[in-house]
């Protein structure tokens, strides 16, 4: 069965449609990977669905229940959790603290401080350090804990590598592995790098102006016609 089932999803900023009738399905287990241009619409599909973004018509359903209209705190004691883009920690408060804070709306699962410390051993010595005090790998290491504080069923992670060096990206990449192979996590990725895209993902979904233009298991696609897609030319 499906664990999200997204039908004719339409948001907007205003006077703009950022998705447009968007329909697919994610089953559990699964990780997906949402390609396109900067402004293609991915964030806004990310946050509506988390419910951090209202839906203008369409439906989101999640593990059987409409879940469309309901806020995102709500979502998030499903089992819904955003990473968001740019991270979004609490600057001010310790890397501990922004995990316990996005404890206390958990719902009741394996994820505790002490896991989300063994999962990502870098965090362990920065417990009592500021968020803002972070390197980028640090700050997106703390931002995955923190969503997987509320034990999430699906995890939307976006643009996890923005800004980050190489190595914290293959370190953060690494952990997601494991979230996928180890706990059977299912996740729903932006990525701007296509060849990390394909690499990770089951199935990769490419997103041009709003519509997706080319969903296909990444197995049986390759990376030039991901690109056409990307830029829309047939
Ligand atoms: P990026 O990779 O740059 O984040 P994206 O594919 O995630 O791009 P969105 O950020 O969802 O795309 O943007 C889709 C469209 O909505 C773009 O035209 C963008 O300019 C517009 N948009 C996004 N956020 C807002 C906002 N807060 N107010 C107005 N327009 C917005």
């Amino acid at each position: 069965m499906s664990l999200l089932e997204v039908r004719d999803l339409t948001a907007g900023h205003g006077l703009l449609t950022a998705v447009r009738e968007m329909s697919f399905e994610v089953r559990e287990g699964e990780t997906v990977a949402l390609v396109g241009a900067n402004g293609a619409g991915k964030t806004t599909l990310l946050r509506t669905l988390a419910g951090a973004h209202h839906a203008t018509s369409g439906s989101v359903v999640f593990d059987g229940a409409d879940v469309t209209h309901l806020p995102a705190y709500k979502r998030v004691r499903r089992g819904v959790a955003l990473v968001p883009e740019g991270r979004r920690l609490f600057g001010d408060m310790t890397v501990e603290e922004n995990l316990l804070v996005a404890g206390r709306r958990a719902r009741p699962g394996p994820w505790t401080l002490q896991r989300v410390l063994e999962a990502f051993p870098m965090l362990e010595p920065l417990r009592g350090r500021r968020g803002a005090s972070l390197s980028g790998g640090e700050q997106q290491a703390t931002s995955i804990g923190r969503a997987l504080m509320t034990n999430p069923r699906l995890l939307l992670v976006d643009e996890v590598s923005l800004g980050l060096s190489p190595v914290a990206v293959d370190a953060v990449y690494a952990s997601l592995a494991h979230l996928t192979d180890d706990d059977g996590a299912t996740l729903v990725l932006v990525e701007q790098d296509l060849g990390r895209a394909l690499t990770v993902a089951d199935r990769v979904i490419c997103v041009l102006e709003g519509r997706i233009v080319l969903e296909a298991p990444s197995d049986r696609i390759t990376r030039d016609e991901v690109t056409a897609a990307y830029f829309g030319v047939d």
